[in-house]
């Protein structure tokens, strides 16, 4: 053993496992023109133009930086039309990583998701699952089914420190099955790591104990594996049996106790576009192959290029790696601490993918029916130029049958980390300002809708502030008018 007292440092760091060799350069633009650009947007972040960005933490999907290896093999791609050779690279990978027996690559997760929904859902049926999943639950609706939640309590509860919050509560499954019958649930959704809980994994206790009851009442269980390879380096960091094994060696079991998975593989593959359907049925697969030509592409390249697909198949054998996986993670660790030691309330504990804050908290003058995540992102992007995203009430959206808003308990500002893109410099400046604006808060207005789309409303919808001294409606207000009042929203200030 060593002694610490005496010692300089006994601190060892991981540091990154790449070294840059191709750099892009930020846009930083003023404070003044981050107030027109956001009142431009409609206080949305998903409406600013990314020229206006300048640390872009909106998403992972699609945002990640791929390695030499990986666009060494985009110069590979074979684009004939049919039976392209990226497209038997990327079923071997996914074979070898994911164990499933049938690929069918689809232009991203919910290409995959709209074939799944429309094979199996028929109208009236329930689809469980561990948190609703935005464009999942969309496909599941448009196909007729309606989305039951059946994720542990803890998952909704902000500061709730146990290690596998997207853990699926068994009881509340088996009370449905009870209530409307094994012949009404066509599949269990089985989402690892969870998104909208704030990237919190599951356990592989909790995916042998789903496993086992789907099988025992012939559900089948469909895997959105988007995110499984964070999930498998959490169960090897966090279950004790798993120390010793491989994430590759994790993942190959969490899929082999599900009967195939929905992946976008803009996340975990290392990509900026693709996704697949992967399945074992020899006979849904064939169905499957049948209705992707209709919607995506023919059944070997379903919407991709065979480039993409070259880049997905190189990018599935880098993302398994235990250094790739520790410095994402610890990415992730690194903002979520340094903001956490702030005093800043964020949800415990820090998931995979992001930091989210917890915005009620944060902003508990501001009534969920004001947004206070929405207005939060806004306020963020003004001070730093830093772009987040909402994860409260307004992504919920509206009950399609009875138009109510849906309840969201949780009401997040979502910090998103594309892998492989930022430095430790970036997660600092990042913290610097949430730090700022949360000695601020009390400065920072709500938002009411302007415009509000049907569907997927966060995508495309337009706020105005309210509460400030004048309700900022008239978007095309004069730039030192918008200013004055927008100075309220984010409580002015210098640059
Ligand atoms: C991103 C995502 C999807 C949808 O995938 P796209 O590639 O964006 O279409 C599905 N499920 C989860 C958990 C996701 O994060």
């Amino acid at each position: 053993m060593m002694k610490s007292e005496g010692k300089r440092r006994t601190r060892r760091s991981w540091a990154e496992p790449y070294k840059i060799k191709v750099v892009e350069r930020l846009n930083i633009k003023t404070r003044e023109q981050r107030e027109t650009a956001i009142a431009a947007a409609g206080f949305n972040t998903f409406l600013l133009p990314s020229e206006d960005v300048y640390i872009d933490l909106l998403t992972d999907s699609g945002a990640n930086a791929m390695s030499d290896r990986q666009w060494a093999g985009m110069m590979l791609g074979d684009e004939s039309y049919a039976g392209s050779d990226n497209y038997y690279h990327l079923e071997a990978a996914v074979r070898q990583y994911y164990g499933f027996s049938h690929m069918i690559p689809t232009h991203q997760g919910r290409g995959a998701e709209h074939i799944l929904s429309q094979l199996l859902i028929k109208p009236g049926d329930s689809v469980p699952g561990n948190m609703y999943f935005t464009t999942t639950r969309l496909h599941q609706e448009l196909a007729g089914g309606t989305f039951v939640d059946v994720i542990c309590d803890e998952a909704h509860v902000s500061e709730s420190d146990t290690p596998f919050k997207g853990n699926v509560d068994l009881d509340k499954l088996a009370r449905l099955i009870d209530d409307v019958g094994v012949s009404r649930i066509p599949y269990f959704c089985l989402h690892a790591t969870v998104n909208m809980s704030g990237g919190q994994p599951i356990a592989m206790a909790n995916v042998r104990e789903v496993s086992a009851l789907c099988r025992k009442h012939g559900i089948k269980l469909f895997l959105d594996a988007t995110r499984a390879v964070e999930n498998s380096y959490f169960i090897k960091l966090r279950e004790p049996e798993f120390e010793h094994k491989t994430i590759a060696q994790i993942l190959l079991e969490m899929c082999s106790l599900c009967d195939g998975c929905t992946m976008s593989g803009k996340k975990d593959c290392l990509v900026n576009i693709g996704g697949f359907l992967a399945l074992n049925d020899d006979d849904l697969a064939e169905r499957a192959r049948n209705l992707v030509v209709v919607f995506e592409g023919l059944h070997t390249y379903g919407g991709m290029a065979g480039r993409d697909m070259e880049a997905m198949a190189r990018g599935i054998e880098e993302s398994v790696s235990f250094e790739h996986m520790q410095a994402r993670i610890g990415q992730v660790e690194y903002l979520g601490q340094s903001i956490a030691e702030a005093g800043v309330p964020i949800v415990r504990p820090i998931g995979g993918h992001g930091v989210f804050v917890d915005a009620k908290k944060f902003l508990p003058h501001i009534k969920q029916e004001q947004f206070p995540a929405q207005a939060l992102a806004a306020a963020l992007y003004v001070d730093s130029g830093v772009r987040a995203m909402e994860r409260g009430a307004v992504s919920a959206g509206r009950d399609p049958k009875t138009g109510e808003n849906r309840p969201s308990r949780l009401e997040l500002l979502r910090l998103t980390l594309p892998r492989r893109v930022y430095t430790q410099a970036h997660m600092d400046v990042t913290a610097e300002s949430v730090i700022d604006l949360w000695d601020k808060r009390h400065l920072i207005h709500g938002l009411k809708f302007t415009y509000e789309p049907k569907m997927l409303r966060f995508f495309q919808a337009r706020f105005a502030p309210v509460g400030a001294a004048q309700v900022l409606d008239d978007v095309g207000a004069s730039t030192s008018d918008v200013k004055q009042r927008l100075g309220s929203l984010v409580g002015g200030g210098a640059d």
